[in-house]
């Protein structure tokens, strides 16, 4: 579920922070990020190895590191510390739309030991089968993708907004009046 994340995110930080300056480039690549770390190396590479799509990107860990580093690796005000603590949001909402703690043993790694619970069918061709076949993935994908294109057309779609918003900022306008 990629356009999920994507779109619910952006909706979600959106309307919880309400700031006209954020990154939403860092808050989308945080969108998917545990989600591009571990599902390659749980359930392809190294399926025989973990036997679960869930691993250190899916623990609480991973986005409080994030955190810390943004606030020990970079200085007040900068824009990689802006785009870090997008990133940072990006992946508890990730782990906030997985409901994560559901999974408790990886949600807690490695608080309950180091290693990870395996998960059945959790091997990428099983994962997928399952995902296509859930008329929920495929409404959450329509969803996130139709925020998406709204969030383009009323704020990207003037000339050149789509370029800065790629190059130069991540930024798009709140709702006026909000
Ligand atoms: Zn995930």
């Amino acid at each position: 579920m990629i356009l999920w994340h994507l779109g619910a995110t952006v909706l979600i930080v959106r309307y919880v922070f309400r700031d006209p300056d954020m990154d939403l480039r860092w808050v989308l690549a945080g969108s998917i990020l545990p989600d591009v770390i571990d599902k390659p190396i749980g359930s392809l590479l190294f399926h025989d190895t973990f036997g679960t799509h869930r691993l250190f990107a899916h623990s609480i860990v991973f986005p409080m590191a994030a955190f810390g580093i943004a606030l020990i690796a970079t200085k007040r005000g900068t824009g990689l510390r802006r785009g870090l603590i997008g990133l940072t949001i990006g992946l508890f909402v990730h782990l906030l739309l997985d409901a994560a703690w559901a999974t408790p043993e990886a949600f807690w790694w490695p608080f309950f030991g180091w290693e990870f619970p395996k998960v059945l069918d959790s091997d990428l061709f099983s994962l997928l089968g399952r995902m296509l076949s859930e008329p929920l993935v495929w409404a959450g994908e329509a969803a996130g993708a139709a925020y998406i294109v709204f969030l383009w057309r009323r704020y990207l779609a003037e000339a050149g907004a789509m370029r800065r918003f790629v190059r130069l900022d991540g930024r798009v306008d709140l709702p006026t009046g909000s």
